[in-house]
């Protein structure tokens, strides 16, 4: 399978110089199957790239996606209204979250109703189909997908994405326990190829200020990836205010703790 960030910034887009190397959008990550299928985890502000490369691809044949929620904060929805295949009626989109059906739409729709966009999500043409994530894993294509609740304020979750023994965990927006290791988590992540972590904190920011607040740090990252012996850890979630420079700087820091320690770079492709 192949794997690509399309957004790697946390709470925010930016942009500026300093940020060009991680890059400016939101969460937004792409798989592509060996059968083809296309799974896309969250829709930040990264999804609008994606959804034009596919629009763009002109073909006759319904465009299946199956995109993944791990939850509703904005910063994982707000690419929404600008994807592309949304206003496509050749487009299938397969709506995958932890909630019902119904919140689902609603939590989706929000952002386009009323006075926030000039056309109702219900409106626009591509079929929608709604699904509750299942507590046992579940197939898309020839991947199998499975999740893991996260410590995080109204609660989100992690993805693994498997094919050919090949593993991705998605695991963006959680907060370490006090003491000790998020060890479902930990359990979720055993041997995984890669590891994505939520990043936003450097451990100075998040013990002088940050306690609560639903993320976690580099250094509680390398933790979980050792613990949890996965090959390769993509730091990602980057905080808005942090520049290529500074993340450059944690990312040394934590191959000090767990060797294979990567940054999520928007535009970043990943071959299993
Ligand atoms: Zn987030
Ligand atoms: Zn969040």
């Amino acid at each position: 399978m192949k794997f690509e960030f399309m957004g790697a910034r946390g709470s925010t887009p930016v942009s500026g110089k300093n940020i060009n190397k991680y890059g400016g959008h939101t969460l937004c990550a792409c798989i592509t199957t060996h059968e083809g299928e296309w799974i896309i985890i969250d829709a930040g502000t990264g999804i609008k790239k994606l959804g034009d490369q596919l629009e763009s691809q002109g073909k006759e044949e319904p465009l299946n996606l199956h995109l993944l929620f791990t939850h509703f904060h904005l910063d994982h929805i707000m690419g929404i209204p600008f994807f592309a295949p949304l206003y496509s009626p050749k487009a299938i989109l397969n709506i995958y979250a932890a909630s019902n059906p119904e919140d689902t739409e609603k939590n989706l729709s929000g952002l386009m109703a009323g006075r926030y966009f000039p056309l109702d999500f219900s409106e626009t043409p591509s079929k929608k189909i709604y699904t509750t994530i299942p507590e046992k894993e579940f197939q898309i294509g020839g991947a199998q997908v499975s999740y893991c609740p996260l410590r995080h304020p109204q609660g989100s979750v992690s993805y693994k994405i498997q094919e050919e023994e090949k593993q991705i965990v998605f695991a963006t927006d959680t907060e370490h326990p006090e003491k000790g290791m998020d060890e479902r988590l930990v359990a979720f992540s055993r041997g995984a190829d890669i590891l994505v972590y939520d990043a936003m904190f450097t451990p100075e920011e998040y013990k002088s200020s940050r306690r609560g607040w639903g993320h976690s740090t580099w250094l509680e990252g390398t933790k979980v990836a050792r613990e949890a012996g996965v090959h390769k850890l993509y730091l990602s979630h980057f905080n808005p205010d942090h520049s290529d420079k500074q993340i450059d700087k944690y990312i040394s820091l934590a191959r000090k703790k767990f060797p294979q320690t990567y940054g999520a770079q928007e535009g970043y492709k990943i071959t299993l």
